[in-house]
């Protein structure tokens, strides 16, 4: 097709990515139909992403696009709720071509079909501004069974489900800013990996789950802080890759190091609370789908001084850490 690309032609050229399902009705209606689902509840969650903020400038097409589904599905994955469809929003500028817009399609095809999501409408725009996009992703859980950021209690274990630091790292590998060699870093940051494998070892055994976006101490912060716990954790036990471990053991300064990780973000790896005596069945239905997991800390009752996290490293507390949290 030739000429500049119109909402119609972008319609018949993502109408593959319904997968068929007959609640998108073709995208030629106004909306979806869902059917109500008994025994079950719907969970939504919905991100947008703005060019030169959320992803690099010059990123893949379809690298961003899977980006945009698998960070959205990582919600999901926290919630132990099974995806099954998206709504798509994007805000193109003039400059992007057909060959752009089908990598970008490309993309989301592939973590579609690989997820099982299919494209259920949304709507596309031009804009004079960077690309925009947003999706909300919707999937079932069990009735009543959602595991939500709230339910932690005192005496759960502080539990991460993935590796810690990769994200950040990731980004900077992207940028050109750090070595790495086998790319497995900025892949981590261009595709993470939604734990969606674990909803049956969080639906068992977890009160309470969150994904890391934020970054590991700033989302353990929303996780205490809605729970109404302190979390206090081991930043020696955090649970880093083999390139990340690397990466630590170079700098100066480990303890630095490590906060750095932990207050990067991007890493997609789940933050549960989980109870002492369901930790090592937990442990084990996590590692069944490869996923390595480790307590490194305990919740407790909140006191009167306002901090929902403390932190230590090698057995010495770690200072305000909560001022430098937010990036
Ligand atoms: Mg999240």
């Amino acid at each position: 097709m030739t000429g500049p690309p119109d909402e119609f032609d972008w319609i018949d050229r993502i109408r593959g990515l319904t997968l068929d399902d007959p609640r998108a009705l073709g995208l030629r209606d106004d909306a979806a139909v869902l059917p109500a689902r008994q025994g079950f509840d719907l969970v939504i969650s919905v991100d947008a992403m703005v060019e030169g903020v959320h992803f690099l400038p010059g990123e893949h097409p379809g690298t961003i696009a899977r980006r945009l589904l698998r960070t959205s599905l990582s919600d999901l994955a926290a919630k132990a709720a099974r995806p099954f469809g998206y709504f798509l929003t994007t805000a193109w500028p003039a400059d992007r071509p057909w060959a752009y817009r089908d990598a970008f399609i490309e993309g989301l095809n592939e973590d579609g079909v690989l997820f099982g999501v299919a494209l259920l409408g949304g709507d596309t725009v031009a804009t004079p501004g960077p690309l925009t996009l947003s999706a909300t992703v919707l999937g079932w859980a069990e009735a009543g069974r959602s595991v939500l950021r709230n339910g932690a209690r005192a005496d759960d274990l502080v539990v991460v489900c993935g590796a810690i630091g990769d994200g950040w790292l990731g980004l900077l590998a992207a940028k050109g800013a750090i070595s790495d060699p086998s790319d497995e870093l900025a892949s981590h940051y261009r595709t993470p990996k939604p734990l969606l494998t674990l909803r049956n070892a969080l639906l068992a055994h977890a009160h309470a789950a969150i994904d890391v976006s934020d970054g590991f101490l700033a989302d353990l912060t929303h996780l205490a802080k809605a729970s109404g716990c302190v979390a206090r954790v081991r930043l020696e036990e955090l649970p880093l890759s083999l390139a990340a471990a690397a990466w630590c053991a170079a700098q100066e300064n480990e303890q630095a190091a490590r906060l750095s990780l932990a207050t990067g973000g991007d890493d997609y790896a789940l933050i549960c609370a989980v109870p002492p005596a369901a930790f090592d069945a937990f442990r084990l239905a996590c590692l069944e789908s490869g996923t390595p997991v480790v307590a490194l800390g305990a919740f407790s009752t909140p006191k009167a001084d306002g901090k929902w996290v403390e932190a230590s490293f090698r057995g010495g507390p770690v200072e305000d850490v909560q001022g430098g949290w937010r990036h």
